[in-house]
């Protein structure tokens, strides 16, 4: 873990900024989707309703997405992420609270910290839109138990989405935005 930042205080207070903030994609995994599908009962096409693409618009990756893989689809290469409303939105979101909470996509649970593993540390920092949440600095101080453990799991669905987008990306023929959903919800590696 990062040892430059280790005094951090923190208490969500629900406020449903960062569920609002328009720049902020709410980017999903593999297992994120499957989660999804199987909490909400979603089939495969409900799924993808529930989903936007992204499409990638140049070689370097925007700021904040580097740790994501796009993946292939009939329209070019594209992040997935849970679909916003015009006016910035999450879908999930309703009176300012998250309508999917247990079941909600890894960003959301990390948010507003970010992990990302070096060789065999992993790091973590503070994201780049921190200063629109109001639960920073308030609260009780972050253990870095609980930390180290929420990004374990979230970068374990990372490193795993990232080796299905590799292997879709390389070999699938039929690389249209169905059939890919339709791949990871068949995917046993996301429903562990
Ligand atoms: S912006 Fe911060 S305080 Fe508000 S809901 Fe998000 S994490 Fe919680
Ligand atoms: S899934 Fe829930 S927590 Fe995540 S952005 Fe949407 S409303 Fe917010």
């Amino acid at each position: 873990m990062n040892p430059k930042i280790e005094q951090v205080f923190f208490e969500c207070t629900k406020c449903g900024d960062c569920c609002r903030e328009r720049t902020l994609l709410v980017t999903v995994t593999g297992r994120d989707i499957v989660r999804l599908s199987n909490g909400l009962g979603f089939t495969s096409n409900e799924v993808i309703k529930a989903l936007d693409f992204y499409l990638v618009s140049s070689e370097e990756p925007p700021k904040g997405l580097q740790d994501i893989p796009s993946v292939k689809t009939e329209h070019g290469s594209a992040y997935i992420a849970l679909k916003k409303l015009e006016n910035g939105d999450c879908i999930f979101l309703k009176d300012d609270l998250c309508m999917i909470h247990p079941i909600r996509p890894g960003v959301c649970m990390s948010f507003p910290f970010v992990f990302r593993s070096e060789k065999t540390d992993i790091t973590w920092g503070l994201s780049a839109k921190k200063e629109i949440c109001p639960g920073l600095g308030i609260g009780p101080e972050v253990k870095l138990e609980d930390l180290r453990e929420l990004a374990a799991a979230v970068l374990e669905d990372l490193s795993l989405f990232k080796s299905f987008a590799k292997e879709w990306n390389r070999n699938e023929q039929n690389q249209t935005a169905a059939r890919l959903i339709e791949m990871i919800l068949s995917d046993p590696r996301f429903s562990a």
